[in-house]
């Protein structure tokens, strides 16, 4: 994708601001892309409209062609749809805790489940029981057992005849007389969602009450994931996904798919038959994958930090010709949020004690960047091009704008003069942020 996109690009002699027909070409690209890793189409729709509006108008900065801006601002955006934050099993619950695993018929369940629990042994030293529900497969029941078996973990004993539900409740008893931490439970599955699969498992939710319920699901599967994850999601409710065969050829794209019909995290993913095989969820690996760019994470940080350091670049060097507007003030604000607050940042330059002093008397401090930023950005172009002109009536208006008072406006206002002061001062000599754009 990233060159077919740097062709496009490529023609374009013109930079400057991404146009919305050159976002459009690209959005083709990108669904094309997305076709073949098998997303599901209303979510390709979806994903492109959040994309196209996010680029169009994005500025391209001389050191990435406009190729890469694009796929960096495709690759964000699937992380933050894939979840940016990794997210692992919730054992917060009182023991034994509860885990039930669904899914279709050959998704991985059995073998989820005793991979699980191999992992919540070792690693968490928990003490886990698994059971099998799984009525309906001749000899489930014990392709589990043997599982545990090799895995070095208790299962229930079986009980012929005995019915999902009711092994169900005599697992949540064996549990809690055996002294277990957590107890799973294996279900059954179908080649398909029918009610009849969907009505069982919503029975045994009701009568095992599990803390987790994870859907447990084929990276290979199509353009059905999302009536998967959405049947399974709306009658039986999940906590979380695990996705399977991720070791396969298949791109993955249903991991984007269900995510965003379910808006579930998905939690773990399995890379293999082993019992061992199984690792935390990366969104960033899956996006590369996604889009089908091996490279793609070196590259868009590469183009990450390019970007931020001729910001920070291009601040500095309006700061030493002391324009240092309400403009840029914001841009710093965000950047400093992003390293860690503006004395995270003073702390880490030599010999700035003092004025780091200065500056926490000023009141600056992270939780006040977001009320700071939305002043800024409830004023006028011009109004923060020349804060001057800021009287009560504007300032009356902002604070209702950004919902904040008067007197937070006015700290603003002195804050900036203080900082422009102090840019113009420090801009004589080689300047904090100067030095600040080496380092990002
Ligand atoms: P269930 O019907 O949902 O319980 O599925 P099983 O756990 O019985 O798994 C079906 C088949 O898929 C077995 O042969 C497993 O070894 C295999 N399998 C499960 N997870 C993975 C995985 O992450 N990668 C690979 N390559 N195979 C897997
Ligand atoms: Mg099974």
């Amino acid at each position: 994708l990233s060159e077919r996109l740097g062709s496009i690009f490529d023609k374009l002699t013109k930079r400057g601001a991404l146009s919305e027909s050159d976002v459009n070409e690209a959005m083709r690209e990108v669904r094309r892309a997305l076709i073949e890793a098998d997303v599901a189409l209303d979510v390709v729709r979806s994903f492109t409209d959040k994309v196209r509006s996010r680029a169009v108008g994005q500025e391209v900065i001389r050191s990435v062609t406009p190729g890469q801006m694009v796929v960096k601002i495709v690759n964000d955006q699937m992380v933050e749809m894939l979840g940016s934050d990794a997210e692992t099993i919730d054992l917060n619950a009182a023991a034994p805790v509860p885990i039930m695993l669904v899914g279709l018929q050959g998704s991985g369940k059995t073998t989820t489940t005793a991979k699980i629990a191999r992992r919540l042994t070792d690693r968490e030293k928990r003490k886990v029981l698994i059971a099998s529900l799984d009525t309906r497969r001749p000899a489930a029941q014990e392709q589990l057992k043997i599982l545990g078996e090799q895995a070095g973990i208790d299962t229930l004993p079986i009980v012929a005849g005995q019915m999902p539900v009711d092994i169900g409740k005599r697992a949540l008893s064996a549990a809690r007389l055996g002294g277990y931490d957590v107890v799973m439970l294996d279900t059954a599955g179908r080649t398909h969602i029918d009610e009849s699969l969907m009505a069982e498992m919503a029975e045994i939710r009701r009568t095992t009450n599990p803390h987790e319920i994870l859907l447990v699901a084929d990276a290979l599967t199509g353009q059905d994931a999302v009536n998967v994850a959405k049947s399974f999601n709306d009658r039986v409710g999940i906590t979380g996904i695990v996705l399977t065969r991720v070791d396969g050829d298949g791109r993955g794209g249903a991991a984007l798919s269900m995510r965003a019909v379910t808006e579930k995290p998905i939690k773990l993913i399995g890379v293999g038959e082993r019992l061992d095989a199984l690792e935390e969820f990366d969104p960033k690996r899956i996006a590369g994958r996604i889009l089908g760019m091996g490279d793609v994470v070196g590259l868009v940080e590469k183009a990450a930090a390019n970007i931020d350091a001729e910001q920070a670049a291009k601040a500095a060097e309006r700061m030493r010709k002391g324009q240092f507007d309400l403009d840029d003030l914001a841009e710093q604000l965000g950047q400093m949020a992003k390293i860690g607050g503006m004395s995270g940042v003073m702390g880490m330059l030599p010999g700035v004690g003092k004025m780091k002093k200065q500056i926490d008397a000023m009141g600056v401090d992270d939780s006040v960047f977001k009320r700071q930023t939305a002043i800024i950005s409830s004023m006028t172009k011009q109004e923060r091009k020349k804060p001057d002109i800021l009287k009560a009536s504007r300032k009356r208006r902002i604070a209702a704008g950004s919902g904040t008072r008067v007197e937070e406006i006015n700290k603003l206002l002195k804050m900036h003069r203080q900082m422009a002061d102090m840019m113009k001062q420090m801009g004589k000599g080689k300047g904090m942020f100067s030095r600040m754009a080496g380092m990002a």
